[in-house]
């Protein structure tokens, strides 16, 4: 039995996913097996065990940030606060990052690192005490700098937190120019950027958006049309699971049929009005009792609805061998990392079910922190300097017609037509064609690469290729 727990264990272990998902690729690829090995070795891992003193009392906290390659620099990568975070999961999830990172064309080597704490149960000051302190750890091993090593928000910790890390940055090099582009995801009054919090989801929903449009794919998945009435369940009702959803609900008119929170499940088989969802949470704390919704105990019952699209946005592992034969949706697009197990993902591939994997499908928020980054290097906000030209240039295009044909636009209509470009939808521009080349380049290695049908192994091949390419125009230091 024991021997069984350990076999299992193995098989859930992040490191092994990532590094089976890498070599199911890397056999369709011909380079000498050290330079495959190379990209697939995670460069550096940085331990630390800290002490907080919170009023009489020493706590000590463990602390994780690995380097997983340097082919592009600097190296990015969110921080994450869990309890359930270990040395193995921060080294897979900065393989990821290098990974998603060559597929969003974004010039960064992969890097994660997380503290060993529940969230909740810390009060805010006790949060920043920790934050800063562990901030201070990475300052002193050179883990963090704007061109080292730039930390985001991951699973439990958020603006707050990205801010208290850029200040404790700055003071310990006071005068640093360029200081602020030490970490991304920060409030935009702290040199973050518009965009940047819906990022992640927003990049959601152009993947999807894109794979619909590719009718081909689509109806490899039994799936037509766009994403308007169509049955969506998500895993997650934070940062991402919350603004998927929200865009989803708003923009594409999808049917948000459940919602998981760690704290059971949300059902509604004629959809989720997210709006008063929203509003709710923000008063009660929780999605529980929401009215006009079924609710279940399980935040893992929103994995096994009926629905066409099921997006886990919550945690590693969720999809296993104990519900893999209960998954119903024809499409898992993956906003979270790590959600499908190897043994889960084989049986549903095997199955005709899609899955769009996380290091695309969640690639919109390194996206944007690399659009945060190069605003704080050029300490300018985006469309700042064109935007007034670009509304005179608009304005005269408009009147032209208007004079041509003698006839006005609504306002409304006028209003749209005349606005300049703002920072925000920069950055979603960006981002839409961040998410578009990426699929486009995953579609084309499908139909390149012979024997290759499945989202994940094509991503990881563009992924290797692009830094294969790096490596190999670098050469290697003696
Ligand atoms: P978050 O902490 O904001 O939200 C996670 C949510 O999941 C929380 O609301 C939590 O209560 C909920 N949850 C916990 N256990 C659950 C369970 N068993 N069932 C259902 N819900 C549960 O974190 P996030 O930033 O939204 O990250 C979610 C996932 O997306 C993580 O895998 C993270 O690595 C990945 N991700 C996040 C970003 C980003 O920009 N935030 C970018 C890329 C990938």
């Amino acid at each position: 039995m024991a021997k069984k727990n350990t076999a299992e264990a193995e098989d859930l272990n992040l490191m092994n996913i990532v590094n089976r998902q890498f070599d199911k690729a890397a056999q369709h690829l011909s380079y000498p097996p050290g330079l495959l090995e190379q990209i697939k070795v995670c460069n550096n891992v940085y331990y630390v065990q800290f002490p907080v003193k919170f009023g009489k009392e020493y706590r000590m906290f463990e602390g994780w940030r690995a380097e997983h390659s340097h082919h592009k620099k600097p190296l990015k990568g969110g921080i994450r606060y869990s309890r359930m975070v270990d040395q193995h999961e921060i080294m897979a999830l900065a393989a990821m990052m290098t990974y998603k990172c060559a597929i969003a064309n974004v010039p960064f080597g992969g890097s994660k690192g997380g503290v060993k704490l529940t969230p909740r149960e810390y009060s805010p000051e006790q949060l920043e005490k920790i934050t800063r302190r562990f901030t201070s750890e990475l300052i002193k091993k050179n883990f963090i700098g704007p061109g080292v090593n730039v930390p985001a928000p991951d699973y439990g910790t958020g603006e707050r937190e990205m801010s208290w890390m850029a200040d404790t940055y700055d003071a310990f090099h006071p005068g640093g120019l360029d200081n602020m582009a030490c970490v991304t995801g920060k409030p935009v009054s702290q040199g973050g950027i518009r965009g940047r919090r819906e990022a992640t989801g927003l990049g959601t929903v152009y993947g999807l958006r894109e794979f619909l449009r590719h009718k081909e794919d689509a109806k490899t998945a039994g799936l037509s049309g766009s994403l308007e009435g169509k049955k969506i369940s998500i895993q997650g009702f934070g940062n991402v699971g919350f603004w998927t959803a929200k865009i989803l609900h708003n923009e594409d008119q999808a049917k948000i049929v459940a919602i998981g929170e760690w704290d059971g499940t949300l059902h509604n088989s004629t959809g989720i009005d997210i709006n008063a969802l929203e509003a709710w949470k923000a008063e009660k704390g929780t999605i529980k009792d929401f009215p006009g919704c079924k609710h279940t105990p399980k935040g893992t019952d929103s994995l096994e609805v009926a629905c066409d699209i099921l997006i886990p946005a919550a945690l590693e592992n969720q999809i296993n061998r104990d519900n893999m034969h209960k998954i119903k949706a024809r499409v898992i697009a993956e906003a979270a990392n790590g959600p499908t197990t190897t043994e889960a993902e084989a049986l549903l591939l095997s199955k005709g079910v899609v899955i769009l994997p996380d290091i695309y499908m969640n690639s919109g928020g390194v996206t944007v922190s690399y659009f945060e980054w190069t605003k704080n290097l050029s300490h300018m906000r985006y469309g700042r300097l064109e935007k007034r030209l670009d509304e005179a240039k608009r304005e005269s295009l408009v009147r032209a017609t208007e004079d041509l044909v003698g006839k006005q636009y609504l306002t409304d209509l006028r209003r749209k037509l005349v606005r300049g470009m703002d920072e925000v939808d920069l950055v979603h521009s960006g981002l839409e064609e961040t998410m578009i080349t990426a699929y486009n380049e995953i579609s084309e290695v499908i139909k390149r690469v012979k024997k290759v049908n499945d989202h994940r192994t094509a991503a990881y091949i563009s992924a290797i290729e692009k830094i294969a390419t790096s490596y190999m125009e670098l050469g290697i230091f003696p």
